[in-house]
């Protein structure tokens, strides 16, 4: 700051607490008013954690948190009632793996066009728009998997959300994601242009530990890096690739990342990917079409958390040709087998890699029940699950006293028909109200 401008500053400052010491006293002897207090009236109660149903529950909310839920219950006078009787109620639904600063990538071109063409600015407003539809659909949280090219604007939603400037999710964010030098696009273009590229190229123990640093400085909350890319299939029908990162890289990523404070996210899609990933200590793993069995156990002793995101590997596919639509099947396979054997699930779209205005991401749980997982168990994915993985297991997933008030409201059972999930009618995040539909019916 200029050093005329600061004592400008304090001097205003000093005037300000000098000249008003009565007002100040007088607020602080006043009684503090009461948080608003909202009663909703929920007809059926899918809590987040619970294994059935509860129906007719009162659930009371003061200011930003969820202070009483109960069986039956009459509202408090004075409480504003919101009836949700004809409606299930759920908790804010949760996406792990989203990218609100772009609008679908099918083809390379879709790709490289949002980087070349779109300036930052303009992608910052693209996402606060991507942000609103987040919330609109239900999700009132989502960790947001990498800007593709636009740095650190990520931060400055989460900020201007967080602000209450514009409507959006909670957010925990990765900022710029990592790989090697030359293993992410945009590729072939003139080595005379300088131009943006997807990621933040690292190289080196050392290398790789600066941008960690650098990426935290800035504002992430996790690391994420690309395990590895060129997906192929072997003779023994096994989704192969290339590993992106040296071992000693990839454990230095994790490394700092968890020094920091800071959980590791890894894109790994074929089997080479994933055990490079498992070998660094991630938290969780990204996409994960190529997993094998003895994968799946090693994930599961190490408590490493699977997200699958099955809703743009479908989408992408026929755009892209190749392997893609073999990766789909391999993954619905590797996903019922995963199931069996226990492995953690929570739920993620990579909505972005979709166009947001085409597709709502609560279809990805429709995959998750047309794959064989239980309807409540697939709500749990989205809700206590996920929230699990973000580590804000106290503050959210699940309708409790204590929990954040962030709460959704769809019309028919979702235990019943999943697709209930892709219709959400009512959605309060942090005990406001941001899209109430319910008159309507
Ligand atoms: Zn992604």
């Amino acid at each position: 700051m200029h050093r005329g401008k600061f004592l400008f500053t304090f001097l205003l400052c000093a005037v300000v607490s000098f000249a008003s010491p009565v007002p100040v006293l007088a607020q602080e002897t006043k009684p503090a008013s009461a948080p608003r207090r909202i009663a909703i009236r929920a007809g059926h109660l899918i809590d987040g954690k619970s294994d059935k149903a509860l129906d007719n529950v009162l659930v009371l909310i003061e200011g930003d948190k969820i202070v009483s839920v109960t069986p039956g219950g009459t509202a408090p006078s004075g409480a504003e009632l919101i009836d949700l009787s004809r409606f299930t109620v759920l908790p804010g639904l949760i996406d792990l793996h989203t990218h609100v600063l772009l609008n679908g990538d099918i083809t390379a071109e879709d790709y490289d066009k949002q980087l070349l063409k779109d300036s930052i600015p303009y992608r910052a407003i693209l996402a606060a728009r991507n942000a609103r539809i987040a919330l609109e659909h239900g999700f009132t949280a989502i960790r947001d998997l990498e800007t593709e090219g636009a740095m650190y604007a990520d931060v400055d939603v989460k900020k201007a959300i967080n602000n209450g400037e514009v409507p959006g999710p909670r957010m925990q964010v990765a900022t710029r994601a990592l790989t090697p030098t030359g293993l992410y696009g945009p590729l072939g273009y003139s080595w005379e242009i300088v131009i943006p590229q997807g990621v933040q190229y690292a190289d080196g123990v050392d290398g790789v530990r600066k941008a960690v640093r650098e990426q935290v400085m800035y504002g992430a909350d996790w690391i994420k890096y690309y395990s590895d890319r060129r997906y192929h299939f072997t003779d023994d029908g096994v989704l192969h690739s290339m590993v992106n990162f040296t071992d000693e890289e990839a454990k230095a990523i994790v490394e700092e990342a968890h020094r920091l404070g800071k959980k590791c996210a890894a894109h790994a899609i074929g089997s080479d990917g994933i055990e490079a990933a498992l070998r660094a200590g991630v938290d969780t793993i990204e996409h994960g079409d190529g997993f094998t069995e003895p994968l799946m156990d090693e994930m599961k002793k190490k408590g490493v958390v699977w997200v699958p995101t099955i809703m743009v590997g479908a989408y992408v596919a026929p755009g892209r040709g190749g392997n893609w639509t073999t990766m789909v099947d391999l993954e619905k396979t590797a996903f019922q087998k995963a199931l069996k054997r226990g492995v953690k699930i929570a739920m993620g779209t990579d909505a972005g890699g979709s166009d947001w205005k085409e597709l709502n991401e609560a279809r990805e749980f429709q995959y998750y029940s047309d794959y064989g997982m239980p309807p409540m168990e697939v709500i749990r994915t989205g809700t206590s699950y996920a929230a699990e993985v973000l580590g804000w297991s106290d503050k959210l997933g699940s309708v409790e006293p204590g929990k954040w008030a962030d709460i959704v409201a769809v019309s028919g059972d979702p235990l019943k028909d999943i697709k209930e999930l892709q219709n959400v009618k009512f959605v309060m995040k942090a005990g406001l109200v941001y899209k109430n539909e319910i008159q309507a019916r």
